[in-house]
């Protein structure tokens, strides 16, 4: 029978739930464990494909095509899976369907949150179990314990200690101790009231996990352990550490591993951590590093490109250099002199995905600028279809060439979409989203990149738009190389420049499936074509001195 461990934040949100579940998750894989892993968002949205990256941070798609949030992308990354839609619950998905059951007539009498909402969120769970198989299904509450949205989830998972045995239930709660500077000490109260907000809701945690910027000292975890009613070793200490690799290592070390399987009567191997070990001494020990500009219209909120961020970091620890990563707003480029100052120490520029005009000629200029002084290129989507357009600018002689998504007028709409892609109705168009297979074309830096012989791969896609086959024979014949394309042919998936050491993008999202102890092959490209660029003030031969 599956077993369900239910995650919960206390205090404030972002005090990183997601990478602990994401840690828990590696523990009991790595002992052998099979898990799958369920977010609850409590918002009305169905997903968060509509809402702005500002908002929310970045969506990340999923093989089967679902929009979710970016803690779906940590649980991938952490535990080494591939989810699905299930994976990402929120609030609008479960109304809408208690709201379909309705008009169905499936129900009978009035239709309440107790029980016809928290039963609808039951039946996630136990699907989830059901599809996945897996041993151990983790559940992470979304938002914080006591905000409005949570409460049906919360009733739902306390109903799952009756409904599946208390033996087969784990409550964890995640939460902040405060640090108050003038006094020099951390604080408890707060973990007292999120844990007596938690039992308002019939819930008493079996373990605190307490994340803090300063050490946890002893006398903290005994009056934590006091006040909250949790076994002493059952209050974790998750002081902050440099990179959330380490986050595995450190419950590992403080015995959380262990103390689920315990609890839940679990069978178990010894854990087999070798690789994070791994991870965590070179992500500490760099020697050198490399410069990358991400140049992209939300960068104000790293968030937005969490997934290419890790990526770049994952390629990093394949080559064994630190990425120093800076942010640029394209907006920001509105000339050659701002290009020239903002670019100049950068090794290798990313343009990464995105929607809507804002920002598009920046990024534009970008590339040009990467063309034109061979600067090591990757363009993710969105970054390809800007790549295209300015090498169509250069070909046809003419700042005319554009994507239909920002000039609808253009004489040369070299980005644009496909006649299968528009809604019924002729006004809307519909996403490409999820696996879509690609296949590479030998000879070329893809090909090079994914390893000689790969003929096919699948990548994830979140767009609308496509290269526009008109204009391939010419664009062909002037460089560009369409290193991937789609089975049929039809769709552009890769394109690359011949004359450069390595201006590469891709039309699918490559960083949805890198993982650090695998990082996506255009990623290491890339960097490994980026760390031995001279720029001024880079110098990658020589040791840093941290
Ligand atoms: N806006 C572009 C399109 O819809 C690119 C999308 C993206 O970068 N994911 O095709």
């Amino acid at each position: 029978m599956t077993k369900y461990i239910f995650v919960t934040g206390g205090v404030v949100s972002s005090v990183g739930k997601g990478i602990t579940v994401a840690s828990i998750g590696t523990l009991l894989k790595s002992r052998g464990i099979a898990v799958s892993v369920q977010k609850l968002d409590p918002y009305l949205n169905v997903d968060p494909g509509n809402m702005s990256p500002y908002q929310h941070g970045e969506v990340f798609v999923t093989e089967d095509g679902a929009e979710t949030d970016l803690d779906v992308g940590n649980y991938e990354r952490f535990i080494d899976i591939n989810l699905t839609a299930l994976s990402d619950i929120t609030s609008g998905q479960i109304y809408s369907a208690v709201i379909a059951h309705d008009r169905r007539g499936d129900f009978s009498g009035t239709i309440q949150v107790i029980p016809h909402v928290t039963g609808e969120i039951k039946e996630r769970f136990k699907k989830l179990a059901a599809d996945s198989g897996a041993d151990v299904v983790l559940v992470e509450v979304g938002g914080t314990v006591g905000d409005i949205e949570c409460q049906p989830f919360l009733e739902a998972i306390r109903q799952m200690r009756n409904d599946v045995g208390r033996d087969n239930v784990l409550y964890i709660h995640v939460t902040l101790l405060p640090y108050i500077a003038s006094t020099k000490e951390l604080k408890t109260k707060p973990v007292q009231h999120s844990v007596n907000e938690l039992r308002r809701m019939g819930i008493q945690p079996d373990v605190i996990a307490c994340r803090a910027d300063y050490p946890i000292s002893d006398s903290i975890r005994d009056k934590i352990s006091l006040f909250c009613d949790v076994e002493r070793q059952a209050v974790i200490p998750l002081t902050t550490v440099s990179s959330v690799y380490e986050v595995p290592l450190v419950l590992e070390k403080e015995g959380l591993g262990d103390l689920v399987v315990q609890r839940l009567g679990l069978g178990a191997t010894a854990p087999e951590l070798s690789n994070w070990h791994h991870i965590a001494s070179r992500s500490c020990n760099y020697e050198q590093s490399v410069s990358v500009a991400v140049v992209g219209k939300y960068v104000e909120l790293e968030d937005a490109y969490y997934s290419v961020r890790e990526s770049l970091c994952h390629a990093g620890l394949y080559h064994n250099r630190k990425i120093a990563i800076s942010w640029i707003q394209s907006e920001s480029l509105k000339s050659r002199s701002d290009i020239e100052a903002k670019l100049r120490s950068a090794q290798g520029i990313v343009v990464p995905g995105g929607f809507g005009i804002r920002g598009v000629e920046g990024m534009i200029r970008t590339a040009n600028y990467a063309r034109e002084n061979k600067i090591p290129y990757l363009g993710l989507s969105l970054g390809m279809q800007v790549m295209l357009i300015e090498f169509s600018r250069f070909v046809l002689q003419s700042d005319k060439p554009h994507s239909t998504e920002f000039d609808l007028e253009t004489p040369y709409p070299v980005v644009q979409l496909l006649p299968e892609q528009r809604t019924a109705d002729g006004l809307g168009s519909v996403m490409r989203l999820g696996n879509y297979a690609c296949h590479i074309q030998p000879d070329t830096q893809a090909a090079r990149a994914y390893g000689d012989g790969t003929n096919i791969v699948l990548e994830r896609h979140r767009h609308r738009y496509e290269v526009n086959n008109d204009y391939r024979r010419q664009l062909g014949d002037a460089g560009l190389v369409f290193s991937g394309l789609s089975p049929d042919g039809r769709l552009v998936e890769i394109c690359e420049l011949h004359d450069h050491p390595w201006m590469v993008g891709c039309q699918f999202h490559p960083e949805f499936r890198s993982r650090p102890n695998r990082p996506h092959p255009l990623f290491n490209g890339f960097i490994g074509a980026a760390k031995d660029v001279l720029r001024d003030g880079s110098q990658p031969a020589l040791p840093l001195n941290s």
